[in-house]
Parts: C-alpha cells; structure tokens; sequence
C-alpha cells in the first residue's frame, strides 16, 4: 500500500477512528488498522473528503487580469477544494469544440487541483449539443443577462432539454428571466437599487419557466445560486432530476446590511432582504438545497471600485467556502452530515465523478483539519489573483493538509503541490 492515513474519519455519514490505504491514487482501503510506505498519524484531527466547487469563473482565457487557472486553482486547494469546474463564459467563450479543447489543454498545464468544463449553450449551438458533449463535463445556460453571460433566448429551452437528456450530462441554469430584469432595470446606485432592479419575480418565473418546460424529461438540471424565499417555496417539491444551490454570499449577507464598499457586494442573482438570507439557511440545514457553489467571479480592485451603476456583479469566494462553513459547523450551526453533502457529495452526484466520499474504489482527495484552530480572514493571505474579498475579519477554519488523489498538495498550510498536477475529470 502506497501510503495510509490514521486519525477520526468521516465515513458513511459518521466519524470513526480508522485508516484509510491509497494505492494508485484512489481508496484502496478503509479498516481499523492499516500501514502503508507512507504513515501519517494526524490524531486529534478529523479527516474528511476535499469539498467540490462546481461553480467557479476564472477568467481564463482572455480575462486573466482578473484571475487565471494557477491562481485560481491554488486558491482552490487552500480552501480544501480538490476539484473545480469552470464556466464558459471566457474570451473566448466555451460554446465550441474548439475553445472547450484549448481551455481543457491550458487548465491542464496550470491548475493545482483537478478540474471539469462547461460548455455554454447559446441561441447558435443547440444543435451541436451531442457533439459538444463528448468533451464538456455539462453545460451552462443563462437565463438572465449578467456580466459576460451568453445570449439564449428562452424559447429554446425545450430543445435543450432534449438534447441533453441523451447525453447524461447536467445542464446547470442561471434562473432569472430576462423579460423580466428588462422590465424592472433602473439607474443603481446601491444594493437596495440592484436588488429592486432583478427582483426575487424574475428568479421565480424563470424557475416556473424551468419546471413547466422540463416536465416528463429526466433531464439532470441544476438551478445555481438560489437567492430568494420564492425561489426556495417553488422548488421545496421539485422532481428528482431537479437539484438547486445556494452560495456562501447570498447566505451570509443582505442587501439591508451595511455592507462596505457597496460595489464589492453587486453580484447576480443580487443580495436580498434578510429573510430571504435566513430561509435559504434554513434551506441549507434542512435538505431544501442540494449543493453550496461558490460562484468565485473575481474582478480587480479597480473595476469593483468604480461607480456602483458600472461596476460588474461578482464576488470571490473559491479559497473561503469550505473554511467559513467549518467554522458554522464547529459553532453547531450546521451539521457535518449536511455540510458534508452539500460540499462533497452531491455535487460528486451531480457531475458523476469517483470523488466526495471516503469510500474504497474513490479518488483518495482529503482534508485534515484541526477543529480547534480558527482564525480571521485576511486578503492578504488568500491567492485569488484579485487580491480581495467580501469576508475581510470573518471567522473560519482552514485545512492544515490536503490531498488530491493521495498527492499532498498542501502540508501544514503550506503549498507542496505544482501547477499543471490537476487533471481534466471528463475522460
Ligand atoms: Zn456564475
């Protein structure tokens, strides 16, 4: 055996003192007692699997003053994520064969940890969708006009439908209807204005929308960033191939709280009132909601910095998900069971890859963690290229150690892994 670790490990739901054997990189054991070439002991810390972001942007190609694929990625495995899945509106964007090729041959010579591509789907590429399915990992549809998004026209939902359901790929939707965003757009001057500009109606009738026109296909469809009440009611009795995801920053703030700069918090779907922030964390304890994605969408200081009107949507966040929800589940917030699910393994489900459980046969992808060491959030000592973030002076808990498939990437905090270690997932 390869290399063996030793300490209290989440298991089928539970903790249990026990050693996991790696082989290969995958689990190739999961007994009392186990010892491989390689031994670690990390007693009175818990072992659990890395977490899954499947909802990042980073800018790479053609937005990489923003963030690239090493940056992002290191990023990533700092805050426990072993694999990360990008989405396709770059320059170019992801909607050919072609750009969906050359982004997963350069993300392979700079990322740290593993990785998935999405294809976009746009008014002139529904018919190739079987064709763009034999390189992507799902695809992308907005809905709603956001920054850099692609143009799709709500009447082509059908198609899509349908065309995807052959390719047993998730097709995952930006869920605010743009009729309607048309009709309420205003000059904006704070978050109040942008969250009265995309109003929870435009969530909620693309989400009417999404389950009127998918009904009698099994389609696997998933509604990113929940970020309304209305959102959360409509889907509380969805079909089984619907699941639904909620990110770190609609959970955690609203658009009443005095939030500084206010450009720094402009993000689509837009923050809202804080009883939407509370059912959508009711949602998250209580199984409503499937996944948590971090929607990491960097942007410069300097752009962010402009005129609230002006400024794009979008937050950072890859580095900080997994750390900040530790810190909830250690004050008994949340539980590991739930965060567990939303992090790691639903989202191994919903893109169908051998990783998010500690399981025999599974990539051997881990984070250790000492419960007892929480600390405060600094920019300064995050590694997203933009060199900010909306969490400055929050409370989390990061990995000590993290391992993608039985490498050690990180050690004591420290980076041990090299660029262009991570690995495409869709083979
Ligand atoms: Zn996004």
């Amino acid at each position: 055996m390869d290399l063996t670790l030793e300490g209290k490990t989440y298991v089928n739901g539970k903790f249990e003192q026990c050693c996991i054997g790696v082989d290969d990189g995958k689990i190739s054991a999961v007994k009392k007692i186990l010892k491989g070439d390689e031994h670690y002991n990390f007693r009175g810390k818990i072992i659990l699997p890395a977490g899954i972001d499947i909802h990042v942007h980073f800018r790479d190609p053609g937005l990489t003053h923003k963030e690239d694929f090493s940056t992002g990625s290191m990023a990533a495995a700092y805050g426990g994520i072993s694999c990360v899945f990008d989405m396709p509106n770059t320059i170019p964007q992801t909607t050919t064969l072609q750009t969906i090729s050359d982004k997963i041959i350069s993300a392979g010579k700079k990322s740290y940890v593993d990785f998935g591509v999405y294809a976009g789907v746009t008014d002139g590429n529904i018919k190739n969708i079987e064709e763009l399915a034999t390189k992507c990992c799902g695809f992308k549809i907005y809905l709603g006009g956001t920054t850099n998004s692609l143009q799709f026209s709500s009447d082509n939902l059908k198609e899509t439908f349908d065309r995807i359901k052959s390719t047993n790929k998730p097709v995952l939707i930006h869920a605010e209807d743009n009729n309607c965003l048309v009709r309420h757009n205003l000059k904006e001057n704070n978050l109040v204005d942008h969250m009265n500009s995309r109003p929870a109606e435009c969530e909620e009738n693309a989400i009417k929308n999404i389950i009127k026109t998918s009904k009698g296909t099994d389609t696997k469809i998933h509604i990113c960033h929940l970020s309304s009440l209305e959102g959360i009611e409509l889907l509380r009795k969805r079909s089984k191939n619907i699941s639904c995801g909620v990110t770190p920053h609609h959970l955690l703030f609203s658009a009443q709280d005095d939030l500084k700069p206010q450009s720094n918090y402009k993000v689509n779907p837009p923050l809202r009132t804080n009883f939407d922030g509370e059912a959508l964390f009711t949602a998250l304890k209580n199984g409503s909601v499937d996944i948590l994605e971090s929607d990491h969408a960097p942007h410069t200081i300097e752009e962010k910095d402009k005129e609230f009107d002006a400024a794009p949507s979008g937050v950072p966040g890859v580095e900080t998900m997994f750390p900040l929800f530790l810190y909830m589940v250690q004050k008994e917030k949340l539980s590991f069971q739930r965060l567990i699910s939303l992090l790691c393994e639903k989202p191994a489900e919903l893109l169908n890859i051998p990783k998010g459980r500690i399981e025999v046969g599974r990539d051997a992808d881990f984070i250790v963690v000492d419960l007892d060491k929480e600390c405060k959030l600094k920019s300064e000592n995050l590694h997203s290229k933009c060199g900010w973030m909306p969490y400055e002076g929050m409370a989390a808990i990061f990995p000590e150690y993290v391992f993608v498939r039985g490498e050690k990437l990180i050690e004591e905090n420290e980076m041990l892994g090299s660029k262009g270690f991570g690995k495409f997932v869709g083979e």
